[in-house]
């Protein structure tokens, strides 16, 4: 193996620690800590342990954690009518959805209820405009983590190709916004891409956000790139990323294990939007490079 190994857990345990002190800061500046409500309705198992451990990582922080529970039964109105008891909320800084909702029950309209400066997990039309313009806004969680980790390991990216496999709204889109904004030379590369080896051939950073193991072989990698794996994909051998970790390792500069990669990044970054929330809430001004 040739790579170095990306570690997110202590990329991610570093910026909870520096949203820890910030947020003692928040308390002693204005006499409330930052709040985050977390709604879940139903119960899939995997969504109510991802609520979980957002409810711990926000209690260790030093901020309030509100979590919401509506049956899978709810209606439409009864959830719209939560998040606007929350948009209303003074203590509540951040409203996170978790997704996927319930069959029935329309996502796009419950997003777009958030109000945008309480949308931290930045999903809200009026926050995707603000990433697509260069505004400040709320940046989805998990292509805001990818980008810490790759200026921690590149620092200035300008000027380098990147290829991001996969255009969700949640990770592939917000993605190549952030690498163009960081004058990366972007391709956004998904399903009906023609030749996808083709293009990898030339990219100094790769983000792979695709849904499938392994489906970036080590051989596609031009030698030396960074690679970034969003995939959590669980197999029979257990969780896997999106890239053929040991194939890709033997030839990449540097690349993110599954697990241990980009997922503990997303936690992390959900902590640092509420913080920003709160501060922008509050009127209080949080330096860029604090955090
Ligand atoms: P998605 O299903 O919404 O999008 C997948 C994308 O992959 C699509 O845009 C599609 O065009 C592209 N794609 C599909 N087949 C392709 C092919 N053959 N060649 C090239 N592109 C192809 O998924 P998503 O929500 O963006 O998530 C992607 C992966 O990231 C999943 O494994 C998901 O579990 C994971 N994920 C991880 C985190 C985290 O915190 N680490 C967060 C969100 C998503």
């Amino acid at each position: 193996m040739t790579a170095q190994i990306i570690d997110g857990k202590t990329a991610a345990a570093a910026l909870r620690a520096r949203v820890g002190t910030l947020a003692a800061q928040f308390l002693a500046d204005t006499g409330r800590r930052p709040g985050l409500a977390v709604v879940l309705v139903g119960d899939d198992p995997a969504s109510a342990v991802y609520v979980r451990s957002k409810g711990k990582a926000t209690v260790a922080a030093g901020m309030e954690s509100f979590e919401h529970r509506l049956p899978a039964t709810a209606s439409q109105s009864e959830l719209i009518a939560l998040v606007d008891r929350l948009n209303a909320d003074d203590a509540v800084d951040g409203i996170l959805v978790q997704l996927p909702l319930p069959m029935g029950l329309d996502a796009d309209a419950v997003i777009q209820r958030i109000d945008p400066d309480k949308d931290v997990d930045g999903f809200h039309p009026m926050n995707a405009g603000r990433l697509a313009t260069g505004l400040h806004g709320f940046v989805p969680c998990t292509p805001l983590g990818c980008l810490m980790l790759l200026r921690d390991r590149l620092g200035d990216l300008s000027g380098l190709d990147a290829v991001v496999i996969g255009r969700s709204n949640i990770v592939g889109k917000p993605m190549a916004a952030l690498l163009t904004q960081a004058s990366c030379t972007v391709t956004i590369a998904h399903s009906r891409t023609h030749n996808l080896p083709h293009h990898l051939a030339r990219a100094d950073i790769v983000v792979a956000a695709v849904g499938i193991p392994r489906f970036v072989h080590g051989g596609w990698i031009k030698p030396g790139a960074t690679v970034i794996d969003v995939g959590i994909n669980r197999t029979d051998d257990g969780l896997v990323g999106d890239v053929d970790f040991e194939g890709a390792a033997s030839i990449a500069g540097a690349i993110t294990p599954v697990p241990g990669g980009v997922g503990p990044m997303t936690i992390a970054c959900l902590l640092r939007n509420t913080l920003v929330a709160a501060h922008r809430r509050a009127g209080l001004v949080l330096a860029a490079d604090a955090i």
